[in-house]
């Protein structure tokens, strides 16, 4: 079954009097329940295909259908509903610097849920755990945190709803090399315990050889691969040899 599928998705931009295109009639469908990485030179269009994906940006041709439902022709209704069925946690991942940890996990619980705030505070110190966090680290705020622990924070808010497909845009940038690790080990473990689909844009290729089942490649306006990484080196495109000469492959 398809979690999400691109159809024909384009998507280009002014500049002075050019127009420039960036995504150039994408097709790709994401299969529920696997974790997919989207992969492509910076400035290829990935963080915008992203946003895209969650309705932050809108769909200039083409067609995004999320869960069954078309975006390009969703009511207002319907979209808000659709919101609380994904999670995300973007690059700048910002957590609201004047909120504790547990008030930025509480955000959207209060914002899209009528749960009493009883029910808000035991679902928050649920979620506090799953990422790994400490109980006493609730009280904390931004500022007074890790990186690694922000995005600890930045993922136990993004699954605050219970959401069974997660967005994620480049988890790991910024962290030093034991915390990516670390985060990783966390997605992995989150996604057999909540069953969670997840689509990630990424350039860890560590990561990458670690986590995902999948990779969706743009390249060039367009999706020059898809698949698996078992043969990927074998792909004659300049970016994948380039991205993925001398890696160390996952030890089973
Ligand atoms: P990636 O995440 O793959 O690095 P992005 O999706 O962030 O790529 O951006 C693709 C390119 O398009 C970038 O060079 C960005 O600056 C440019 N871009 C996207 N939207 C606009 C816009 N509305 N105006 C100008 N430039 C844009
Ligand atoms: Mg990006």
């Amino acid at each position: 079954m398809s979690i999400l599928k691109l159809n024909k998705v384009s998507y280009g931009y002014i500049d002075g009097s050019r127009k420039r295109t960036i995504l150039d009639e994408l097709s790709y469908t994401f299969e529920k329940g696997k974790f997919y990485s989207i992969l492509g030179p910076s400035g290829s269009g990935k963080t915008t295909l992203l946003r895209e994906m969650v309705m932050l940006q809108e769909i200039h041709s083409g067609e995004i259908e999320v869960l069954g439902h078309k975006l390009s022709s969703i009511s207002q209704s319907e979209a808000m509903k659709l919101r609380r069925e994904w999670g995300v946690l973007f690059q700048m991942g910002a957590l609201f610097s004047s909120l504790n940890i547990k008030d930025n996990i509480a955000l959207p619980l209060v914002e899209y849920s009528d749960l009493s705030q009883e029910m808000i505070n035991e679902i928050v110190a649920f979620k506090i755990s799953i990422v790994g966090l400490k109980p006493s680290d609730a009280n904390l705020y931004p500022s007074q945190i890790s990186g690694g622990m922000k995005k600890k924070a930045a993922l136990a808010r993004a699954l605050a709803m219970d959401p069974k497909l997660l967005f994620l845009d480049e988890p790991t940038s910024g962290l030093d090399p034991i915390s990516a690790r670390e985060f990783d080990a966390l997605i992995l473990k989150l996604r057999d315990l909540l069953g969670l689909s997840i689509i990630m844009v990424s350039h860890d290729l560590q990561s990458i050889y670690d986590t995902v089942d999948m990779v969706a490649i743009l390249d060039d306006k367009k999706v020059v691969y898809e698949g698996n990484l078992d043969t990927i080196s074998d792909i004659e495109n300049e970016f994948i040899q380039t991205f993925f000469s001398g890696v160390k492959k996952k030890v089973l």
